[in-house]
C-alpha cells in the first residue's frame, strides 16, 4: 500500500535537543531521527515543547520559550528535511517538496502562567496546539494524576479554550482530568484531540481514556493518537500487537475515524519491541493490512483522520 503517510501527533524530541543537544541526523541520541521519520513515512510530526511540572521548570513561560527556541534551531539546522506547518496548505506543501511537515505544540498549559496574552503570543510564535495540562493542576485545569479531588476547567481554562477556538489552535486533552475532558467537550466550538492517549478498557492506566470519553470524542469528530509507552499499552512487555489491540478495541467501540498516532517518542524511556522509533511505523501498518483492514481505513488511521481535524482547525 503506497497511498499513505503517517501523522504523528506527539513527541518530546525538542526536549532532547534543548537539554542534551541531540542531533536528528544520527542514531543513538534521540528516538526520533530524520532517517527514522523518512523510513517510517512520517509526513507530519508534531513537536511538543514539554513544560512542566512547575516545581521543576518554573518559570514556565521561560522554559517554554527555551524549548521553542530549540525547535526553531532544529529547523534551521535541517532546512531541507523539515517544513514548519502554520496553516493547513503547508502540510501539502511539505509533501510536494519531499520534506517532513513539523507542527509546534506546547504540552502543559502552565506555560501561560495564567495570562491569555501569553496564549496569543505563543500562537504568533507558531504554536498550533496546546495540551491543556500535564499530569498535575495548573491555572487551566487539573491533570489526571492530581491526587486531590479531580476538578475540571477553571474560569481561566474556559477562556483559554474559547480563545484557542478563535485563534485556530488545536485543543489537546491528553493528561487532562476526566471532568476537565467533559468541560472541554461542552464548551469547545471545534473538534479536539487527545494526541497521545490509549483505551482504558484495554490497559487500565489513568492516562488512558474511558469508553464514554472515546465515544464522545468520536461523535465530535476528534482524534486520539495511539501512545507507544509500554505502560499505557499493556501491563506486560509491549509490542506491535499491543498497539493493534488498542486500535481494534477503539475501532469496534467508536469507529476508525477517531484513531490516529501519537507515539510519545523521546518522552518515553522504553519503546515497544520492534519499534525503536518512527522507523517502526511500517510494521504497524503492515499488521493492520494483514488483519484485512481496508486500505481506506488504514490510510485514515495513519493520516486521514488527523488531516480532517487539522483542516477544520488550522
Ligand atoms: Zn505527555
Amino acid at each position: 500500500m503506497d497511498s499513505y503517510y503517517v501523522i504523528d501527533g506527539h513527541c518530546d524530541t525538542v526536549m532532547k535537543v534543548a537539554d542534551q543537544g541531540a542531533q536528528l541526523d544520527r542514531t543513538g541520541q534521540s528516538q526520533v531521527t530524520i532517517p527514522g521519520l523518512k523510513e517510517g513515512k512520517v509526513g507530519l510530526q508534531f513537536f511538543a515543547a514539554w513544560v512542566g511540572p512547575k516545581n521543576r521548570y518554573s518559570p514556565c513561560l521561560q522554559r517554554g520559550l527555551q524549548l521553542i527556541d530549540a525547535y526553531y534551531r532544529l529547523l534551521d539546522r535541517y532546512p531541507e528535511d523539515f517544513l514548519p506547518v502554520y496553516r493547513y496548505p503547508d502540510i501539502n506543501k511539505a509533501r510536494e517538496q519531499h520534506r517532513i511537515g513539523s507542527l509546534l505544540t506546547v504540552e502543559g498549559g502552565d506555560v501561560l502562567e495564567g495570562e491569555l496574552v501569553n496564549l496569543r503570543i505563543l500562537y504568533r510564535l507558531g504554536v498550533r496546539a496546546l495540551t491543556l495540562t500535564w499530569n498535575f493542576r495548573n491555572e487551566i485545569a487539573d491533570g489526571v494524576m492530581e491526587d486531590q479531588a479531580l476538578g475540571g476547567l477553571s474560569g481561566f481554562g474556559h477562556e483559554v479554550v474559547r480563545e484557542m477556538n478563535r485563534l485556530g489552535m488545536l485543543v489537546d486533552v491528553s493528561h487532562l482530568s476526566e471532568r476537565g475532558f467533559y468541560d472541554v467537550m461542552e464548551i469547545s466550538g471545534k473538534p479536539i484531540a487527545a494526541t497521545h492517549s490509549n483505551a482504558w478498557s484495554v490497559c487500565r492506566h489513568p492516562r488512558n481514556l474511558k469508553d464514554d470519553q472515546i465515544r464522545l470524542l468520536a461523535k465530535r469528530k476528534g482524534v486520539m493518537g495511539m501512545n507507544f509507552y509500554p505502560s499505557f499499552l499493556s501491563s506486560e512487555r509491549a509490542g506491535i500487537l499491543d498497539i493493534i489491540r488498542h486500535i481494534e478495541y477503539i475501532a469496534a467501540l467508536a469507529g476508525v475515524d477517531v484513531i490516529g498516532f501519537g507515539s510519545d517518542f523521546d518522552g518515553i524511556g522504553e519503546t515497544p519491541e520492534g519499534i525503536p522509533g518512527p522507523e517502526g511505523y511500517g510494521g504497524i501498518i503492515n499488521e493492520l493490512l494483514k488483519l484485512n483492514y481496508r486500505e481506506e481505513d488504514v490510510q485514515k488511521i495513519a493520516c486521514g483522520n488527523y488531516l480532517r481535524l487539522l483542516r477544520e482547525i488550522l
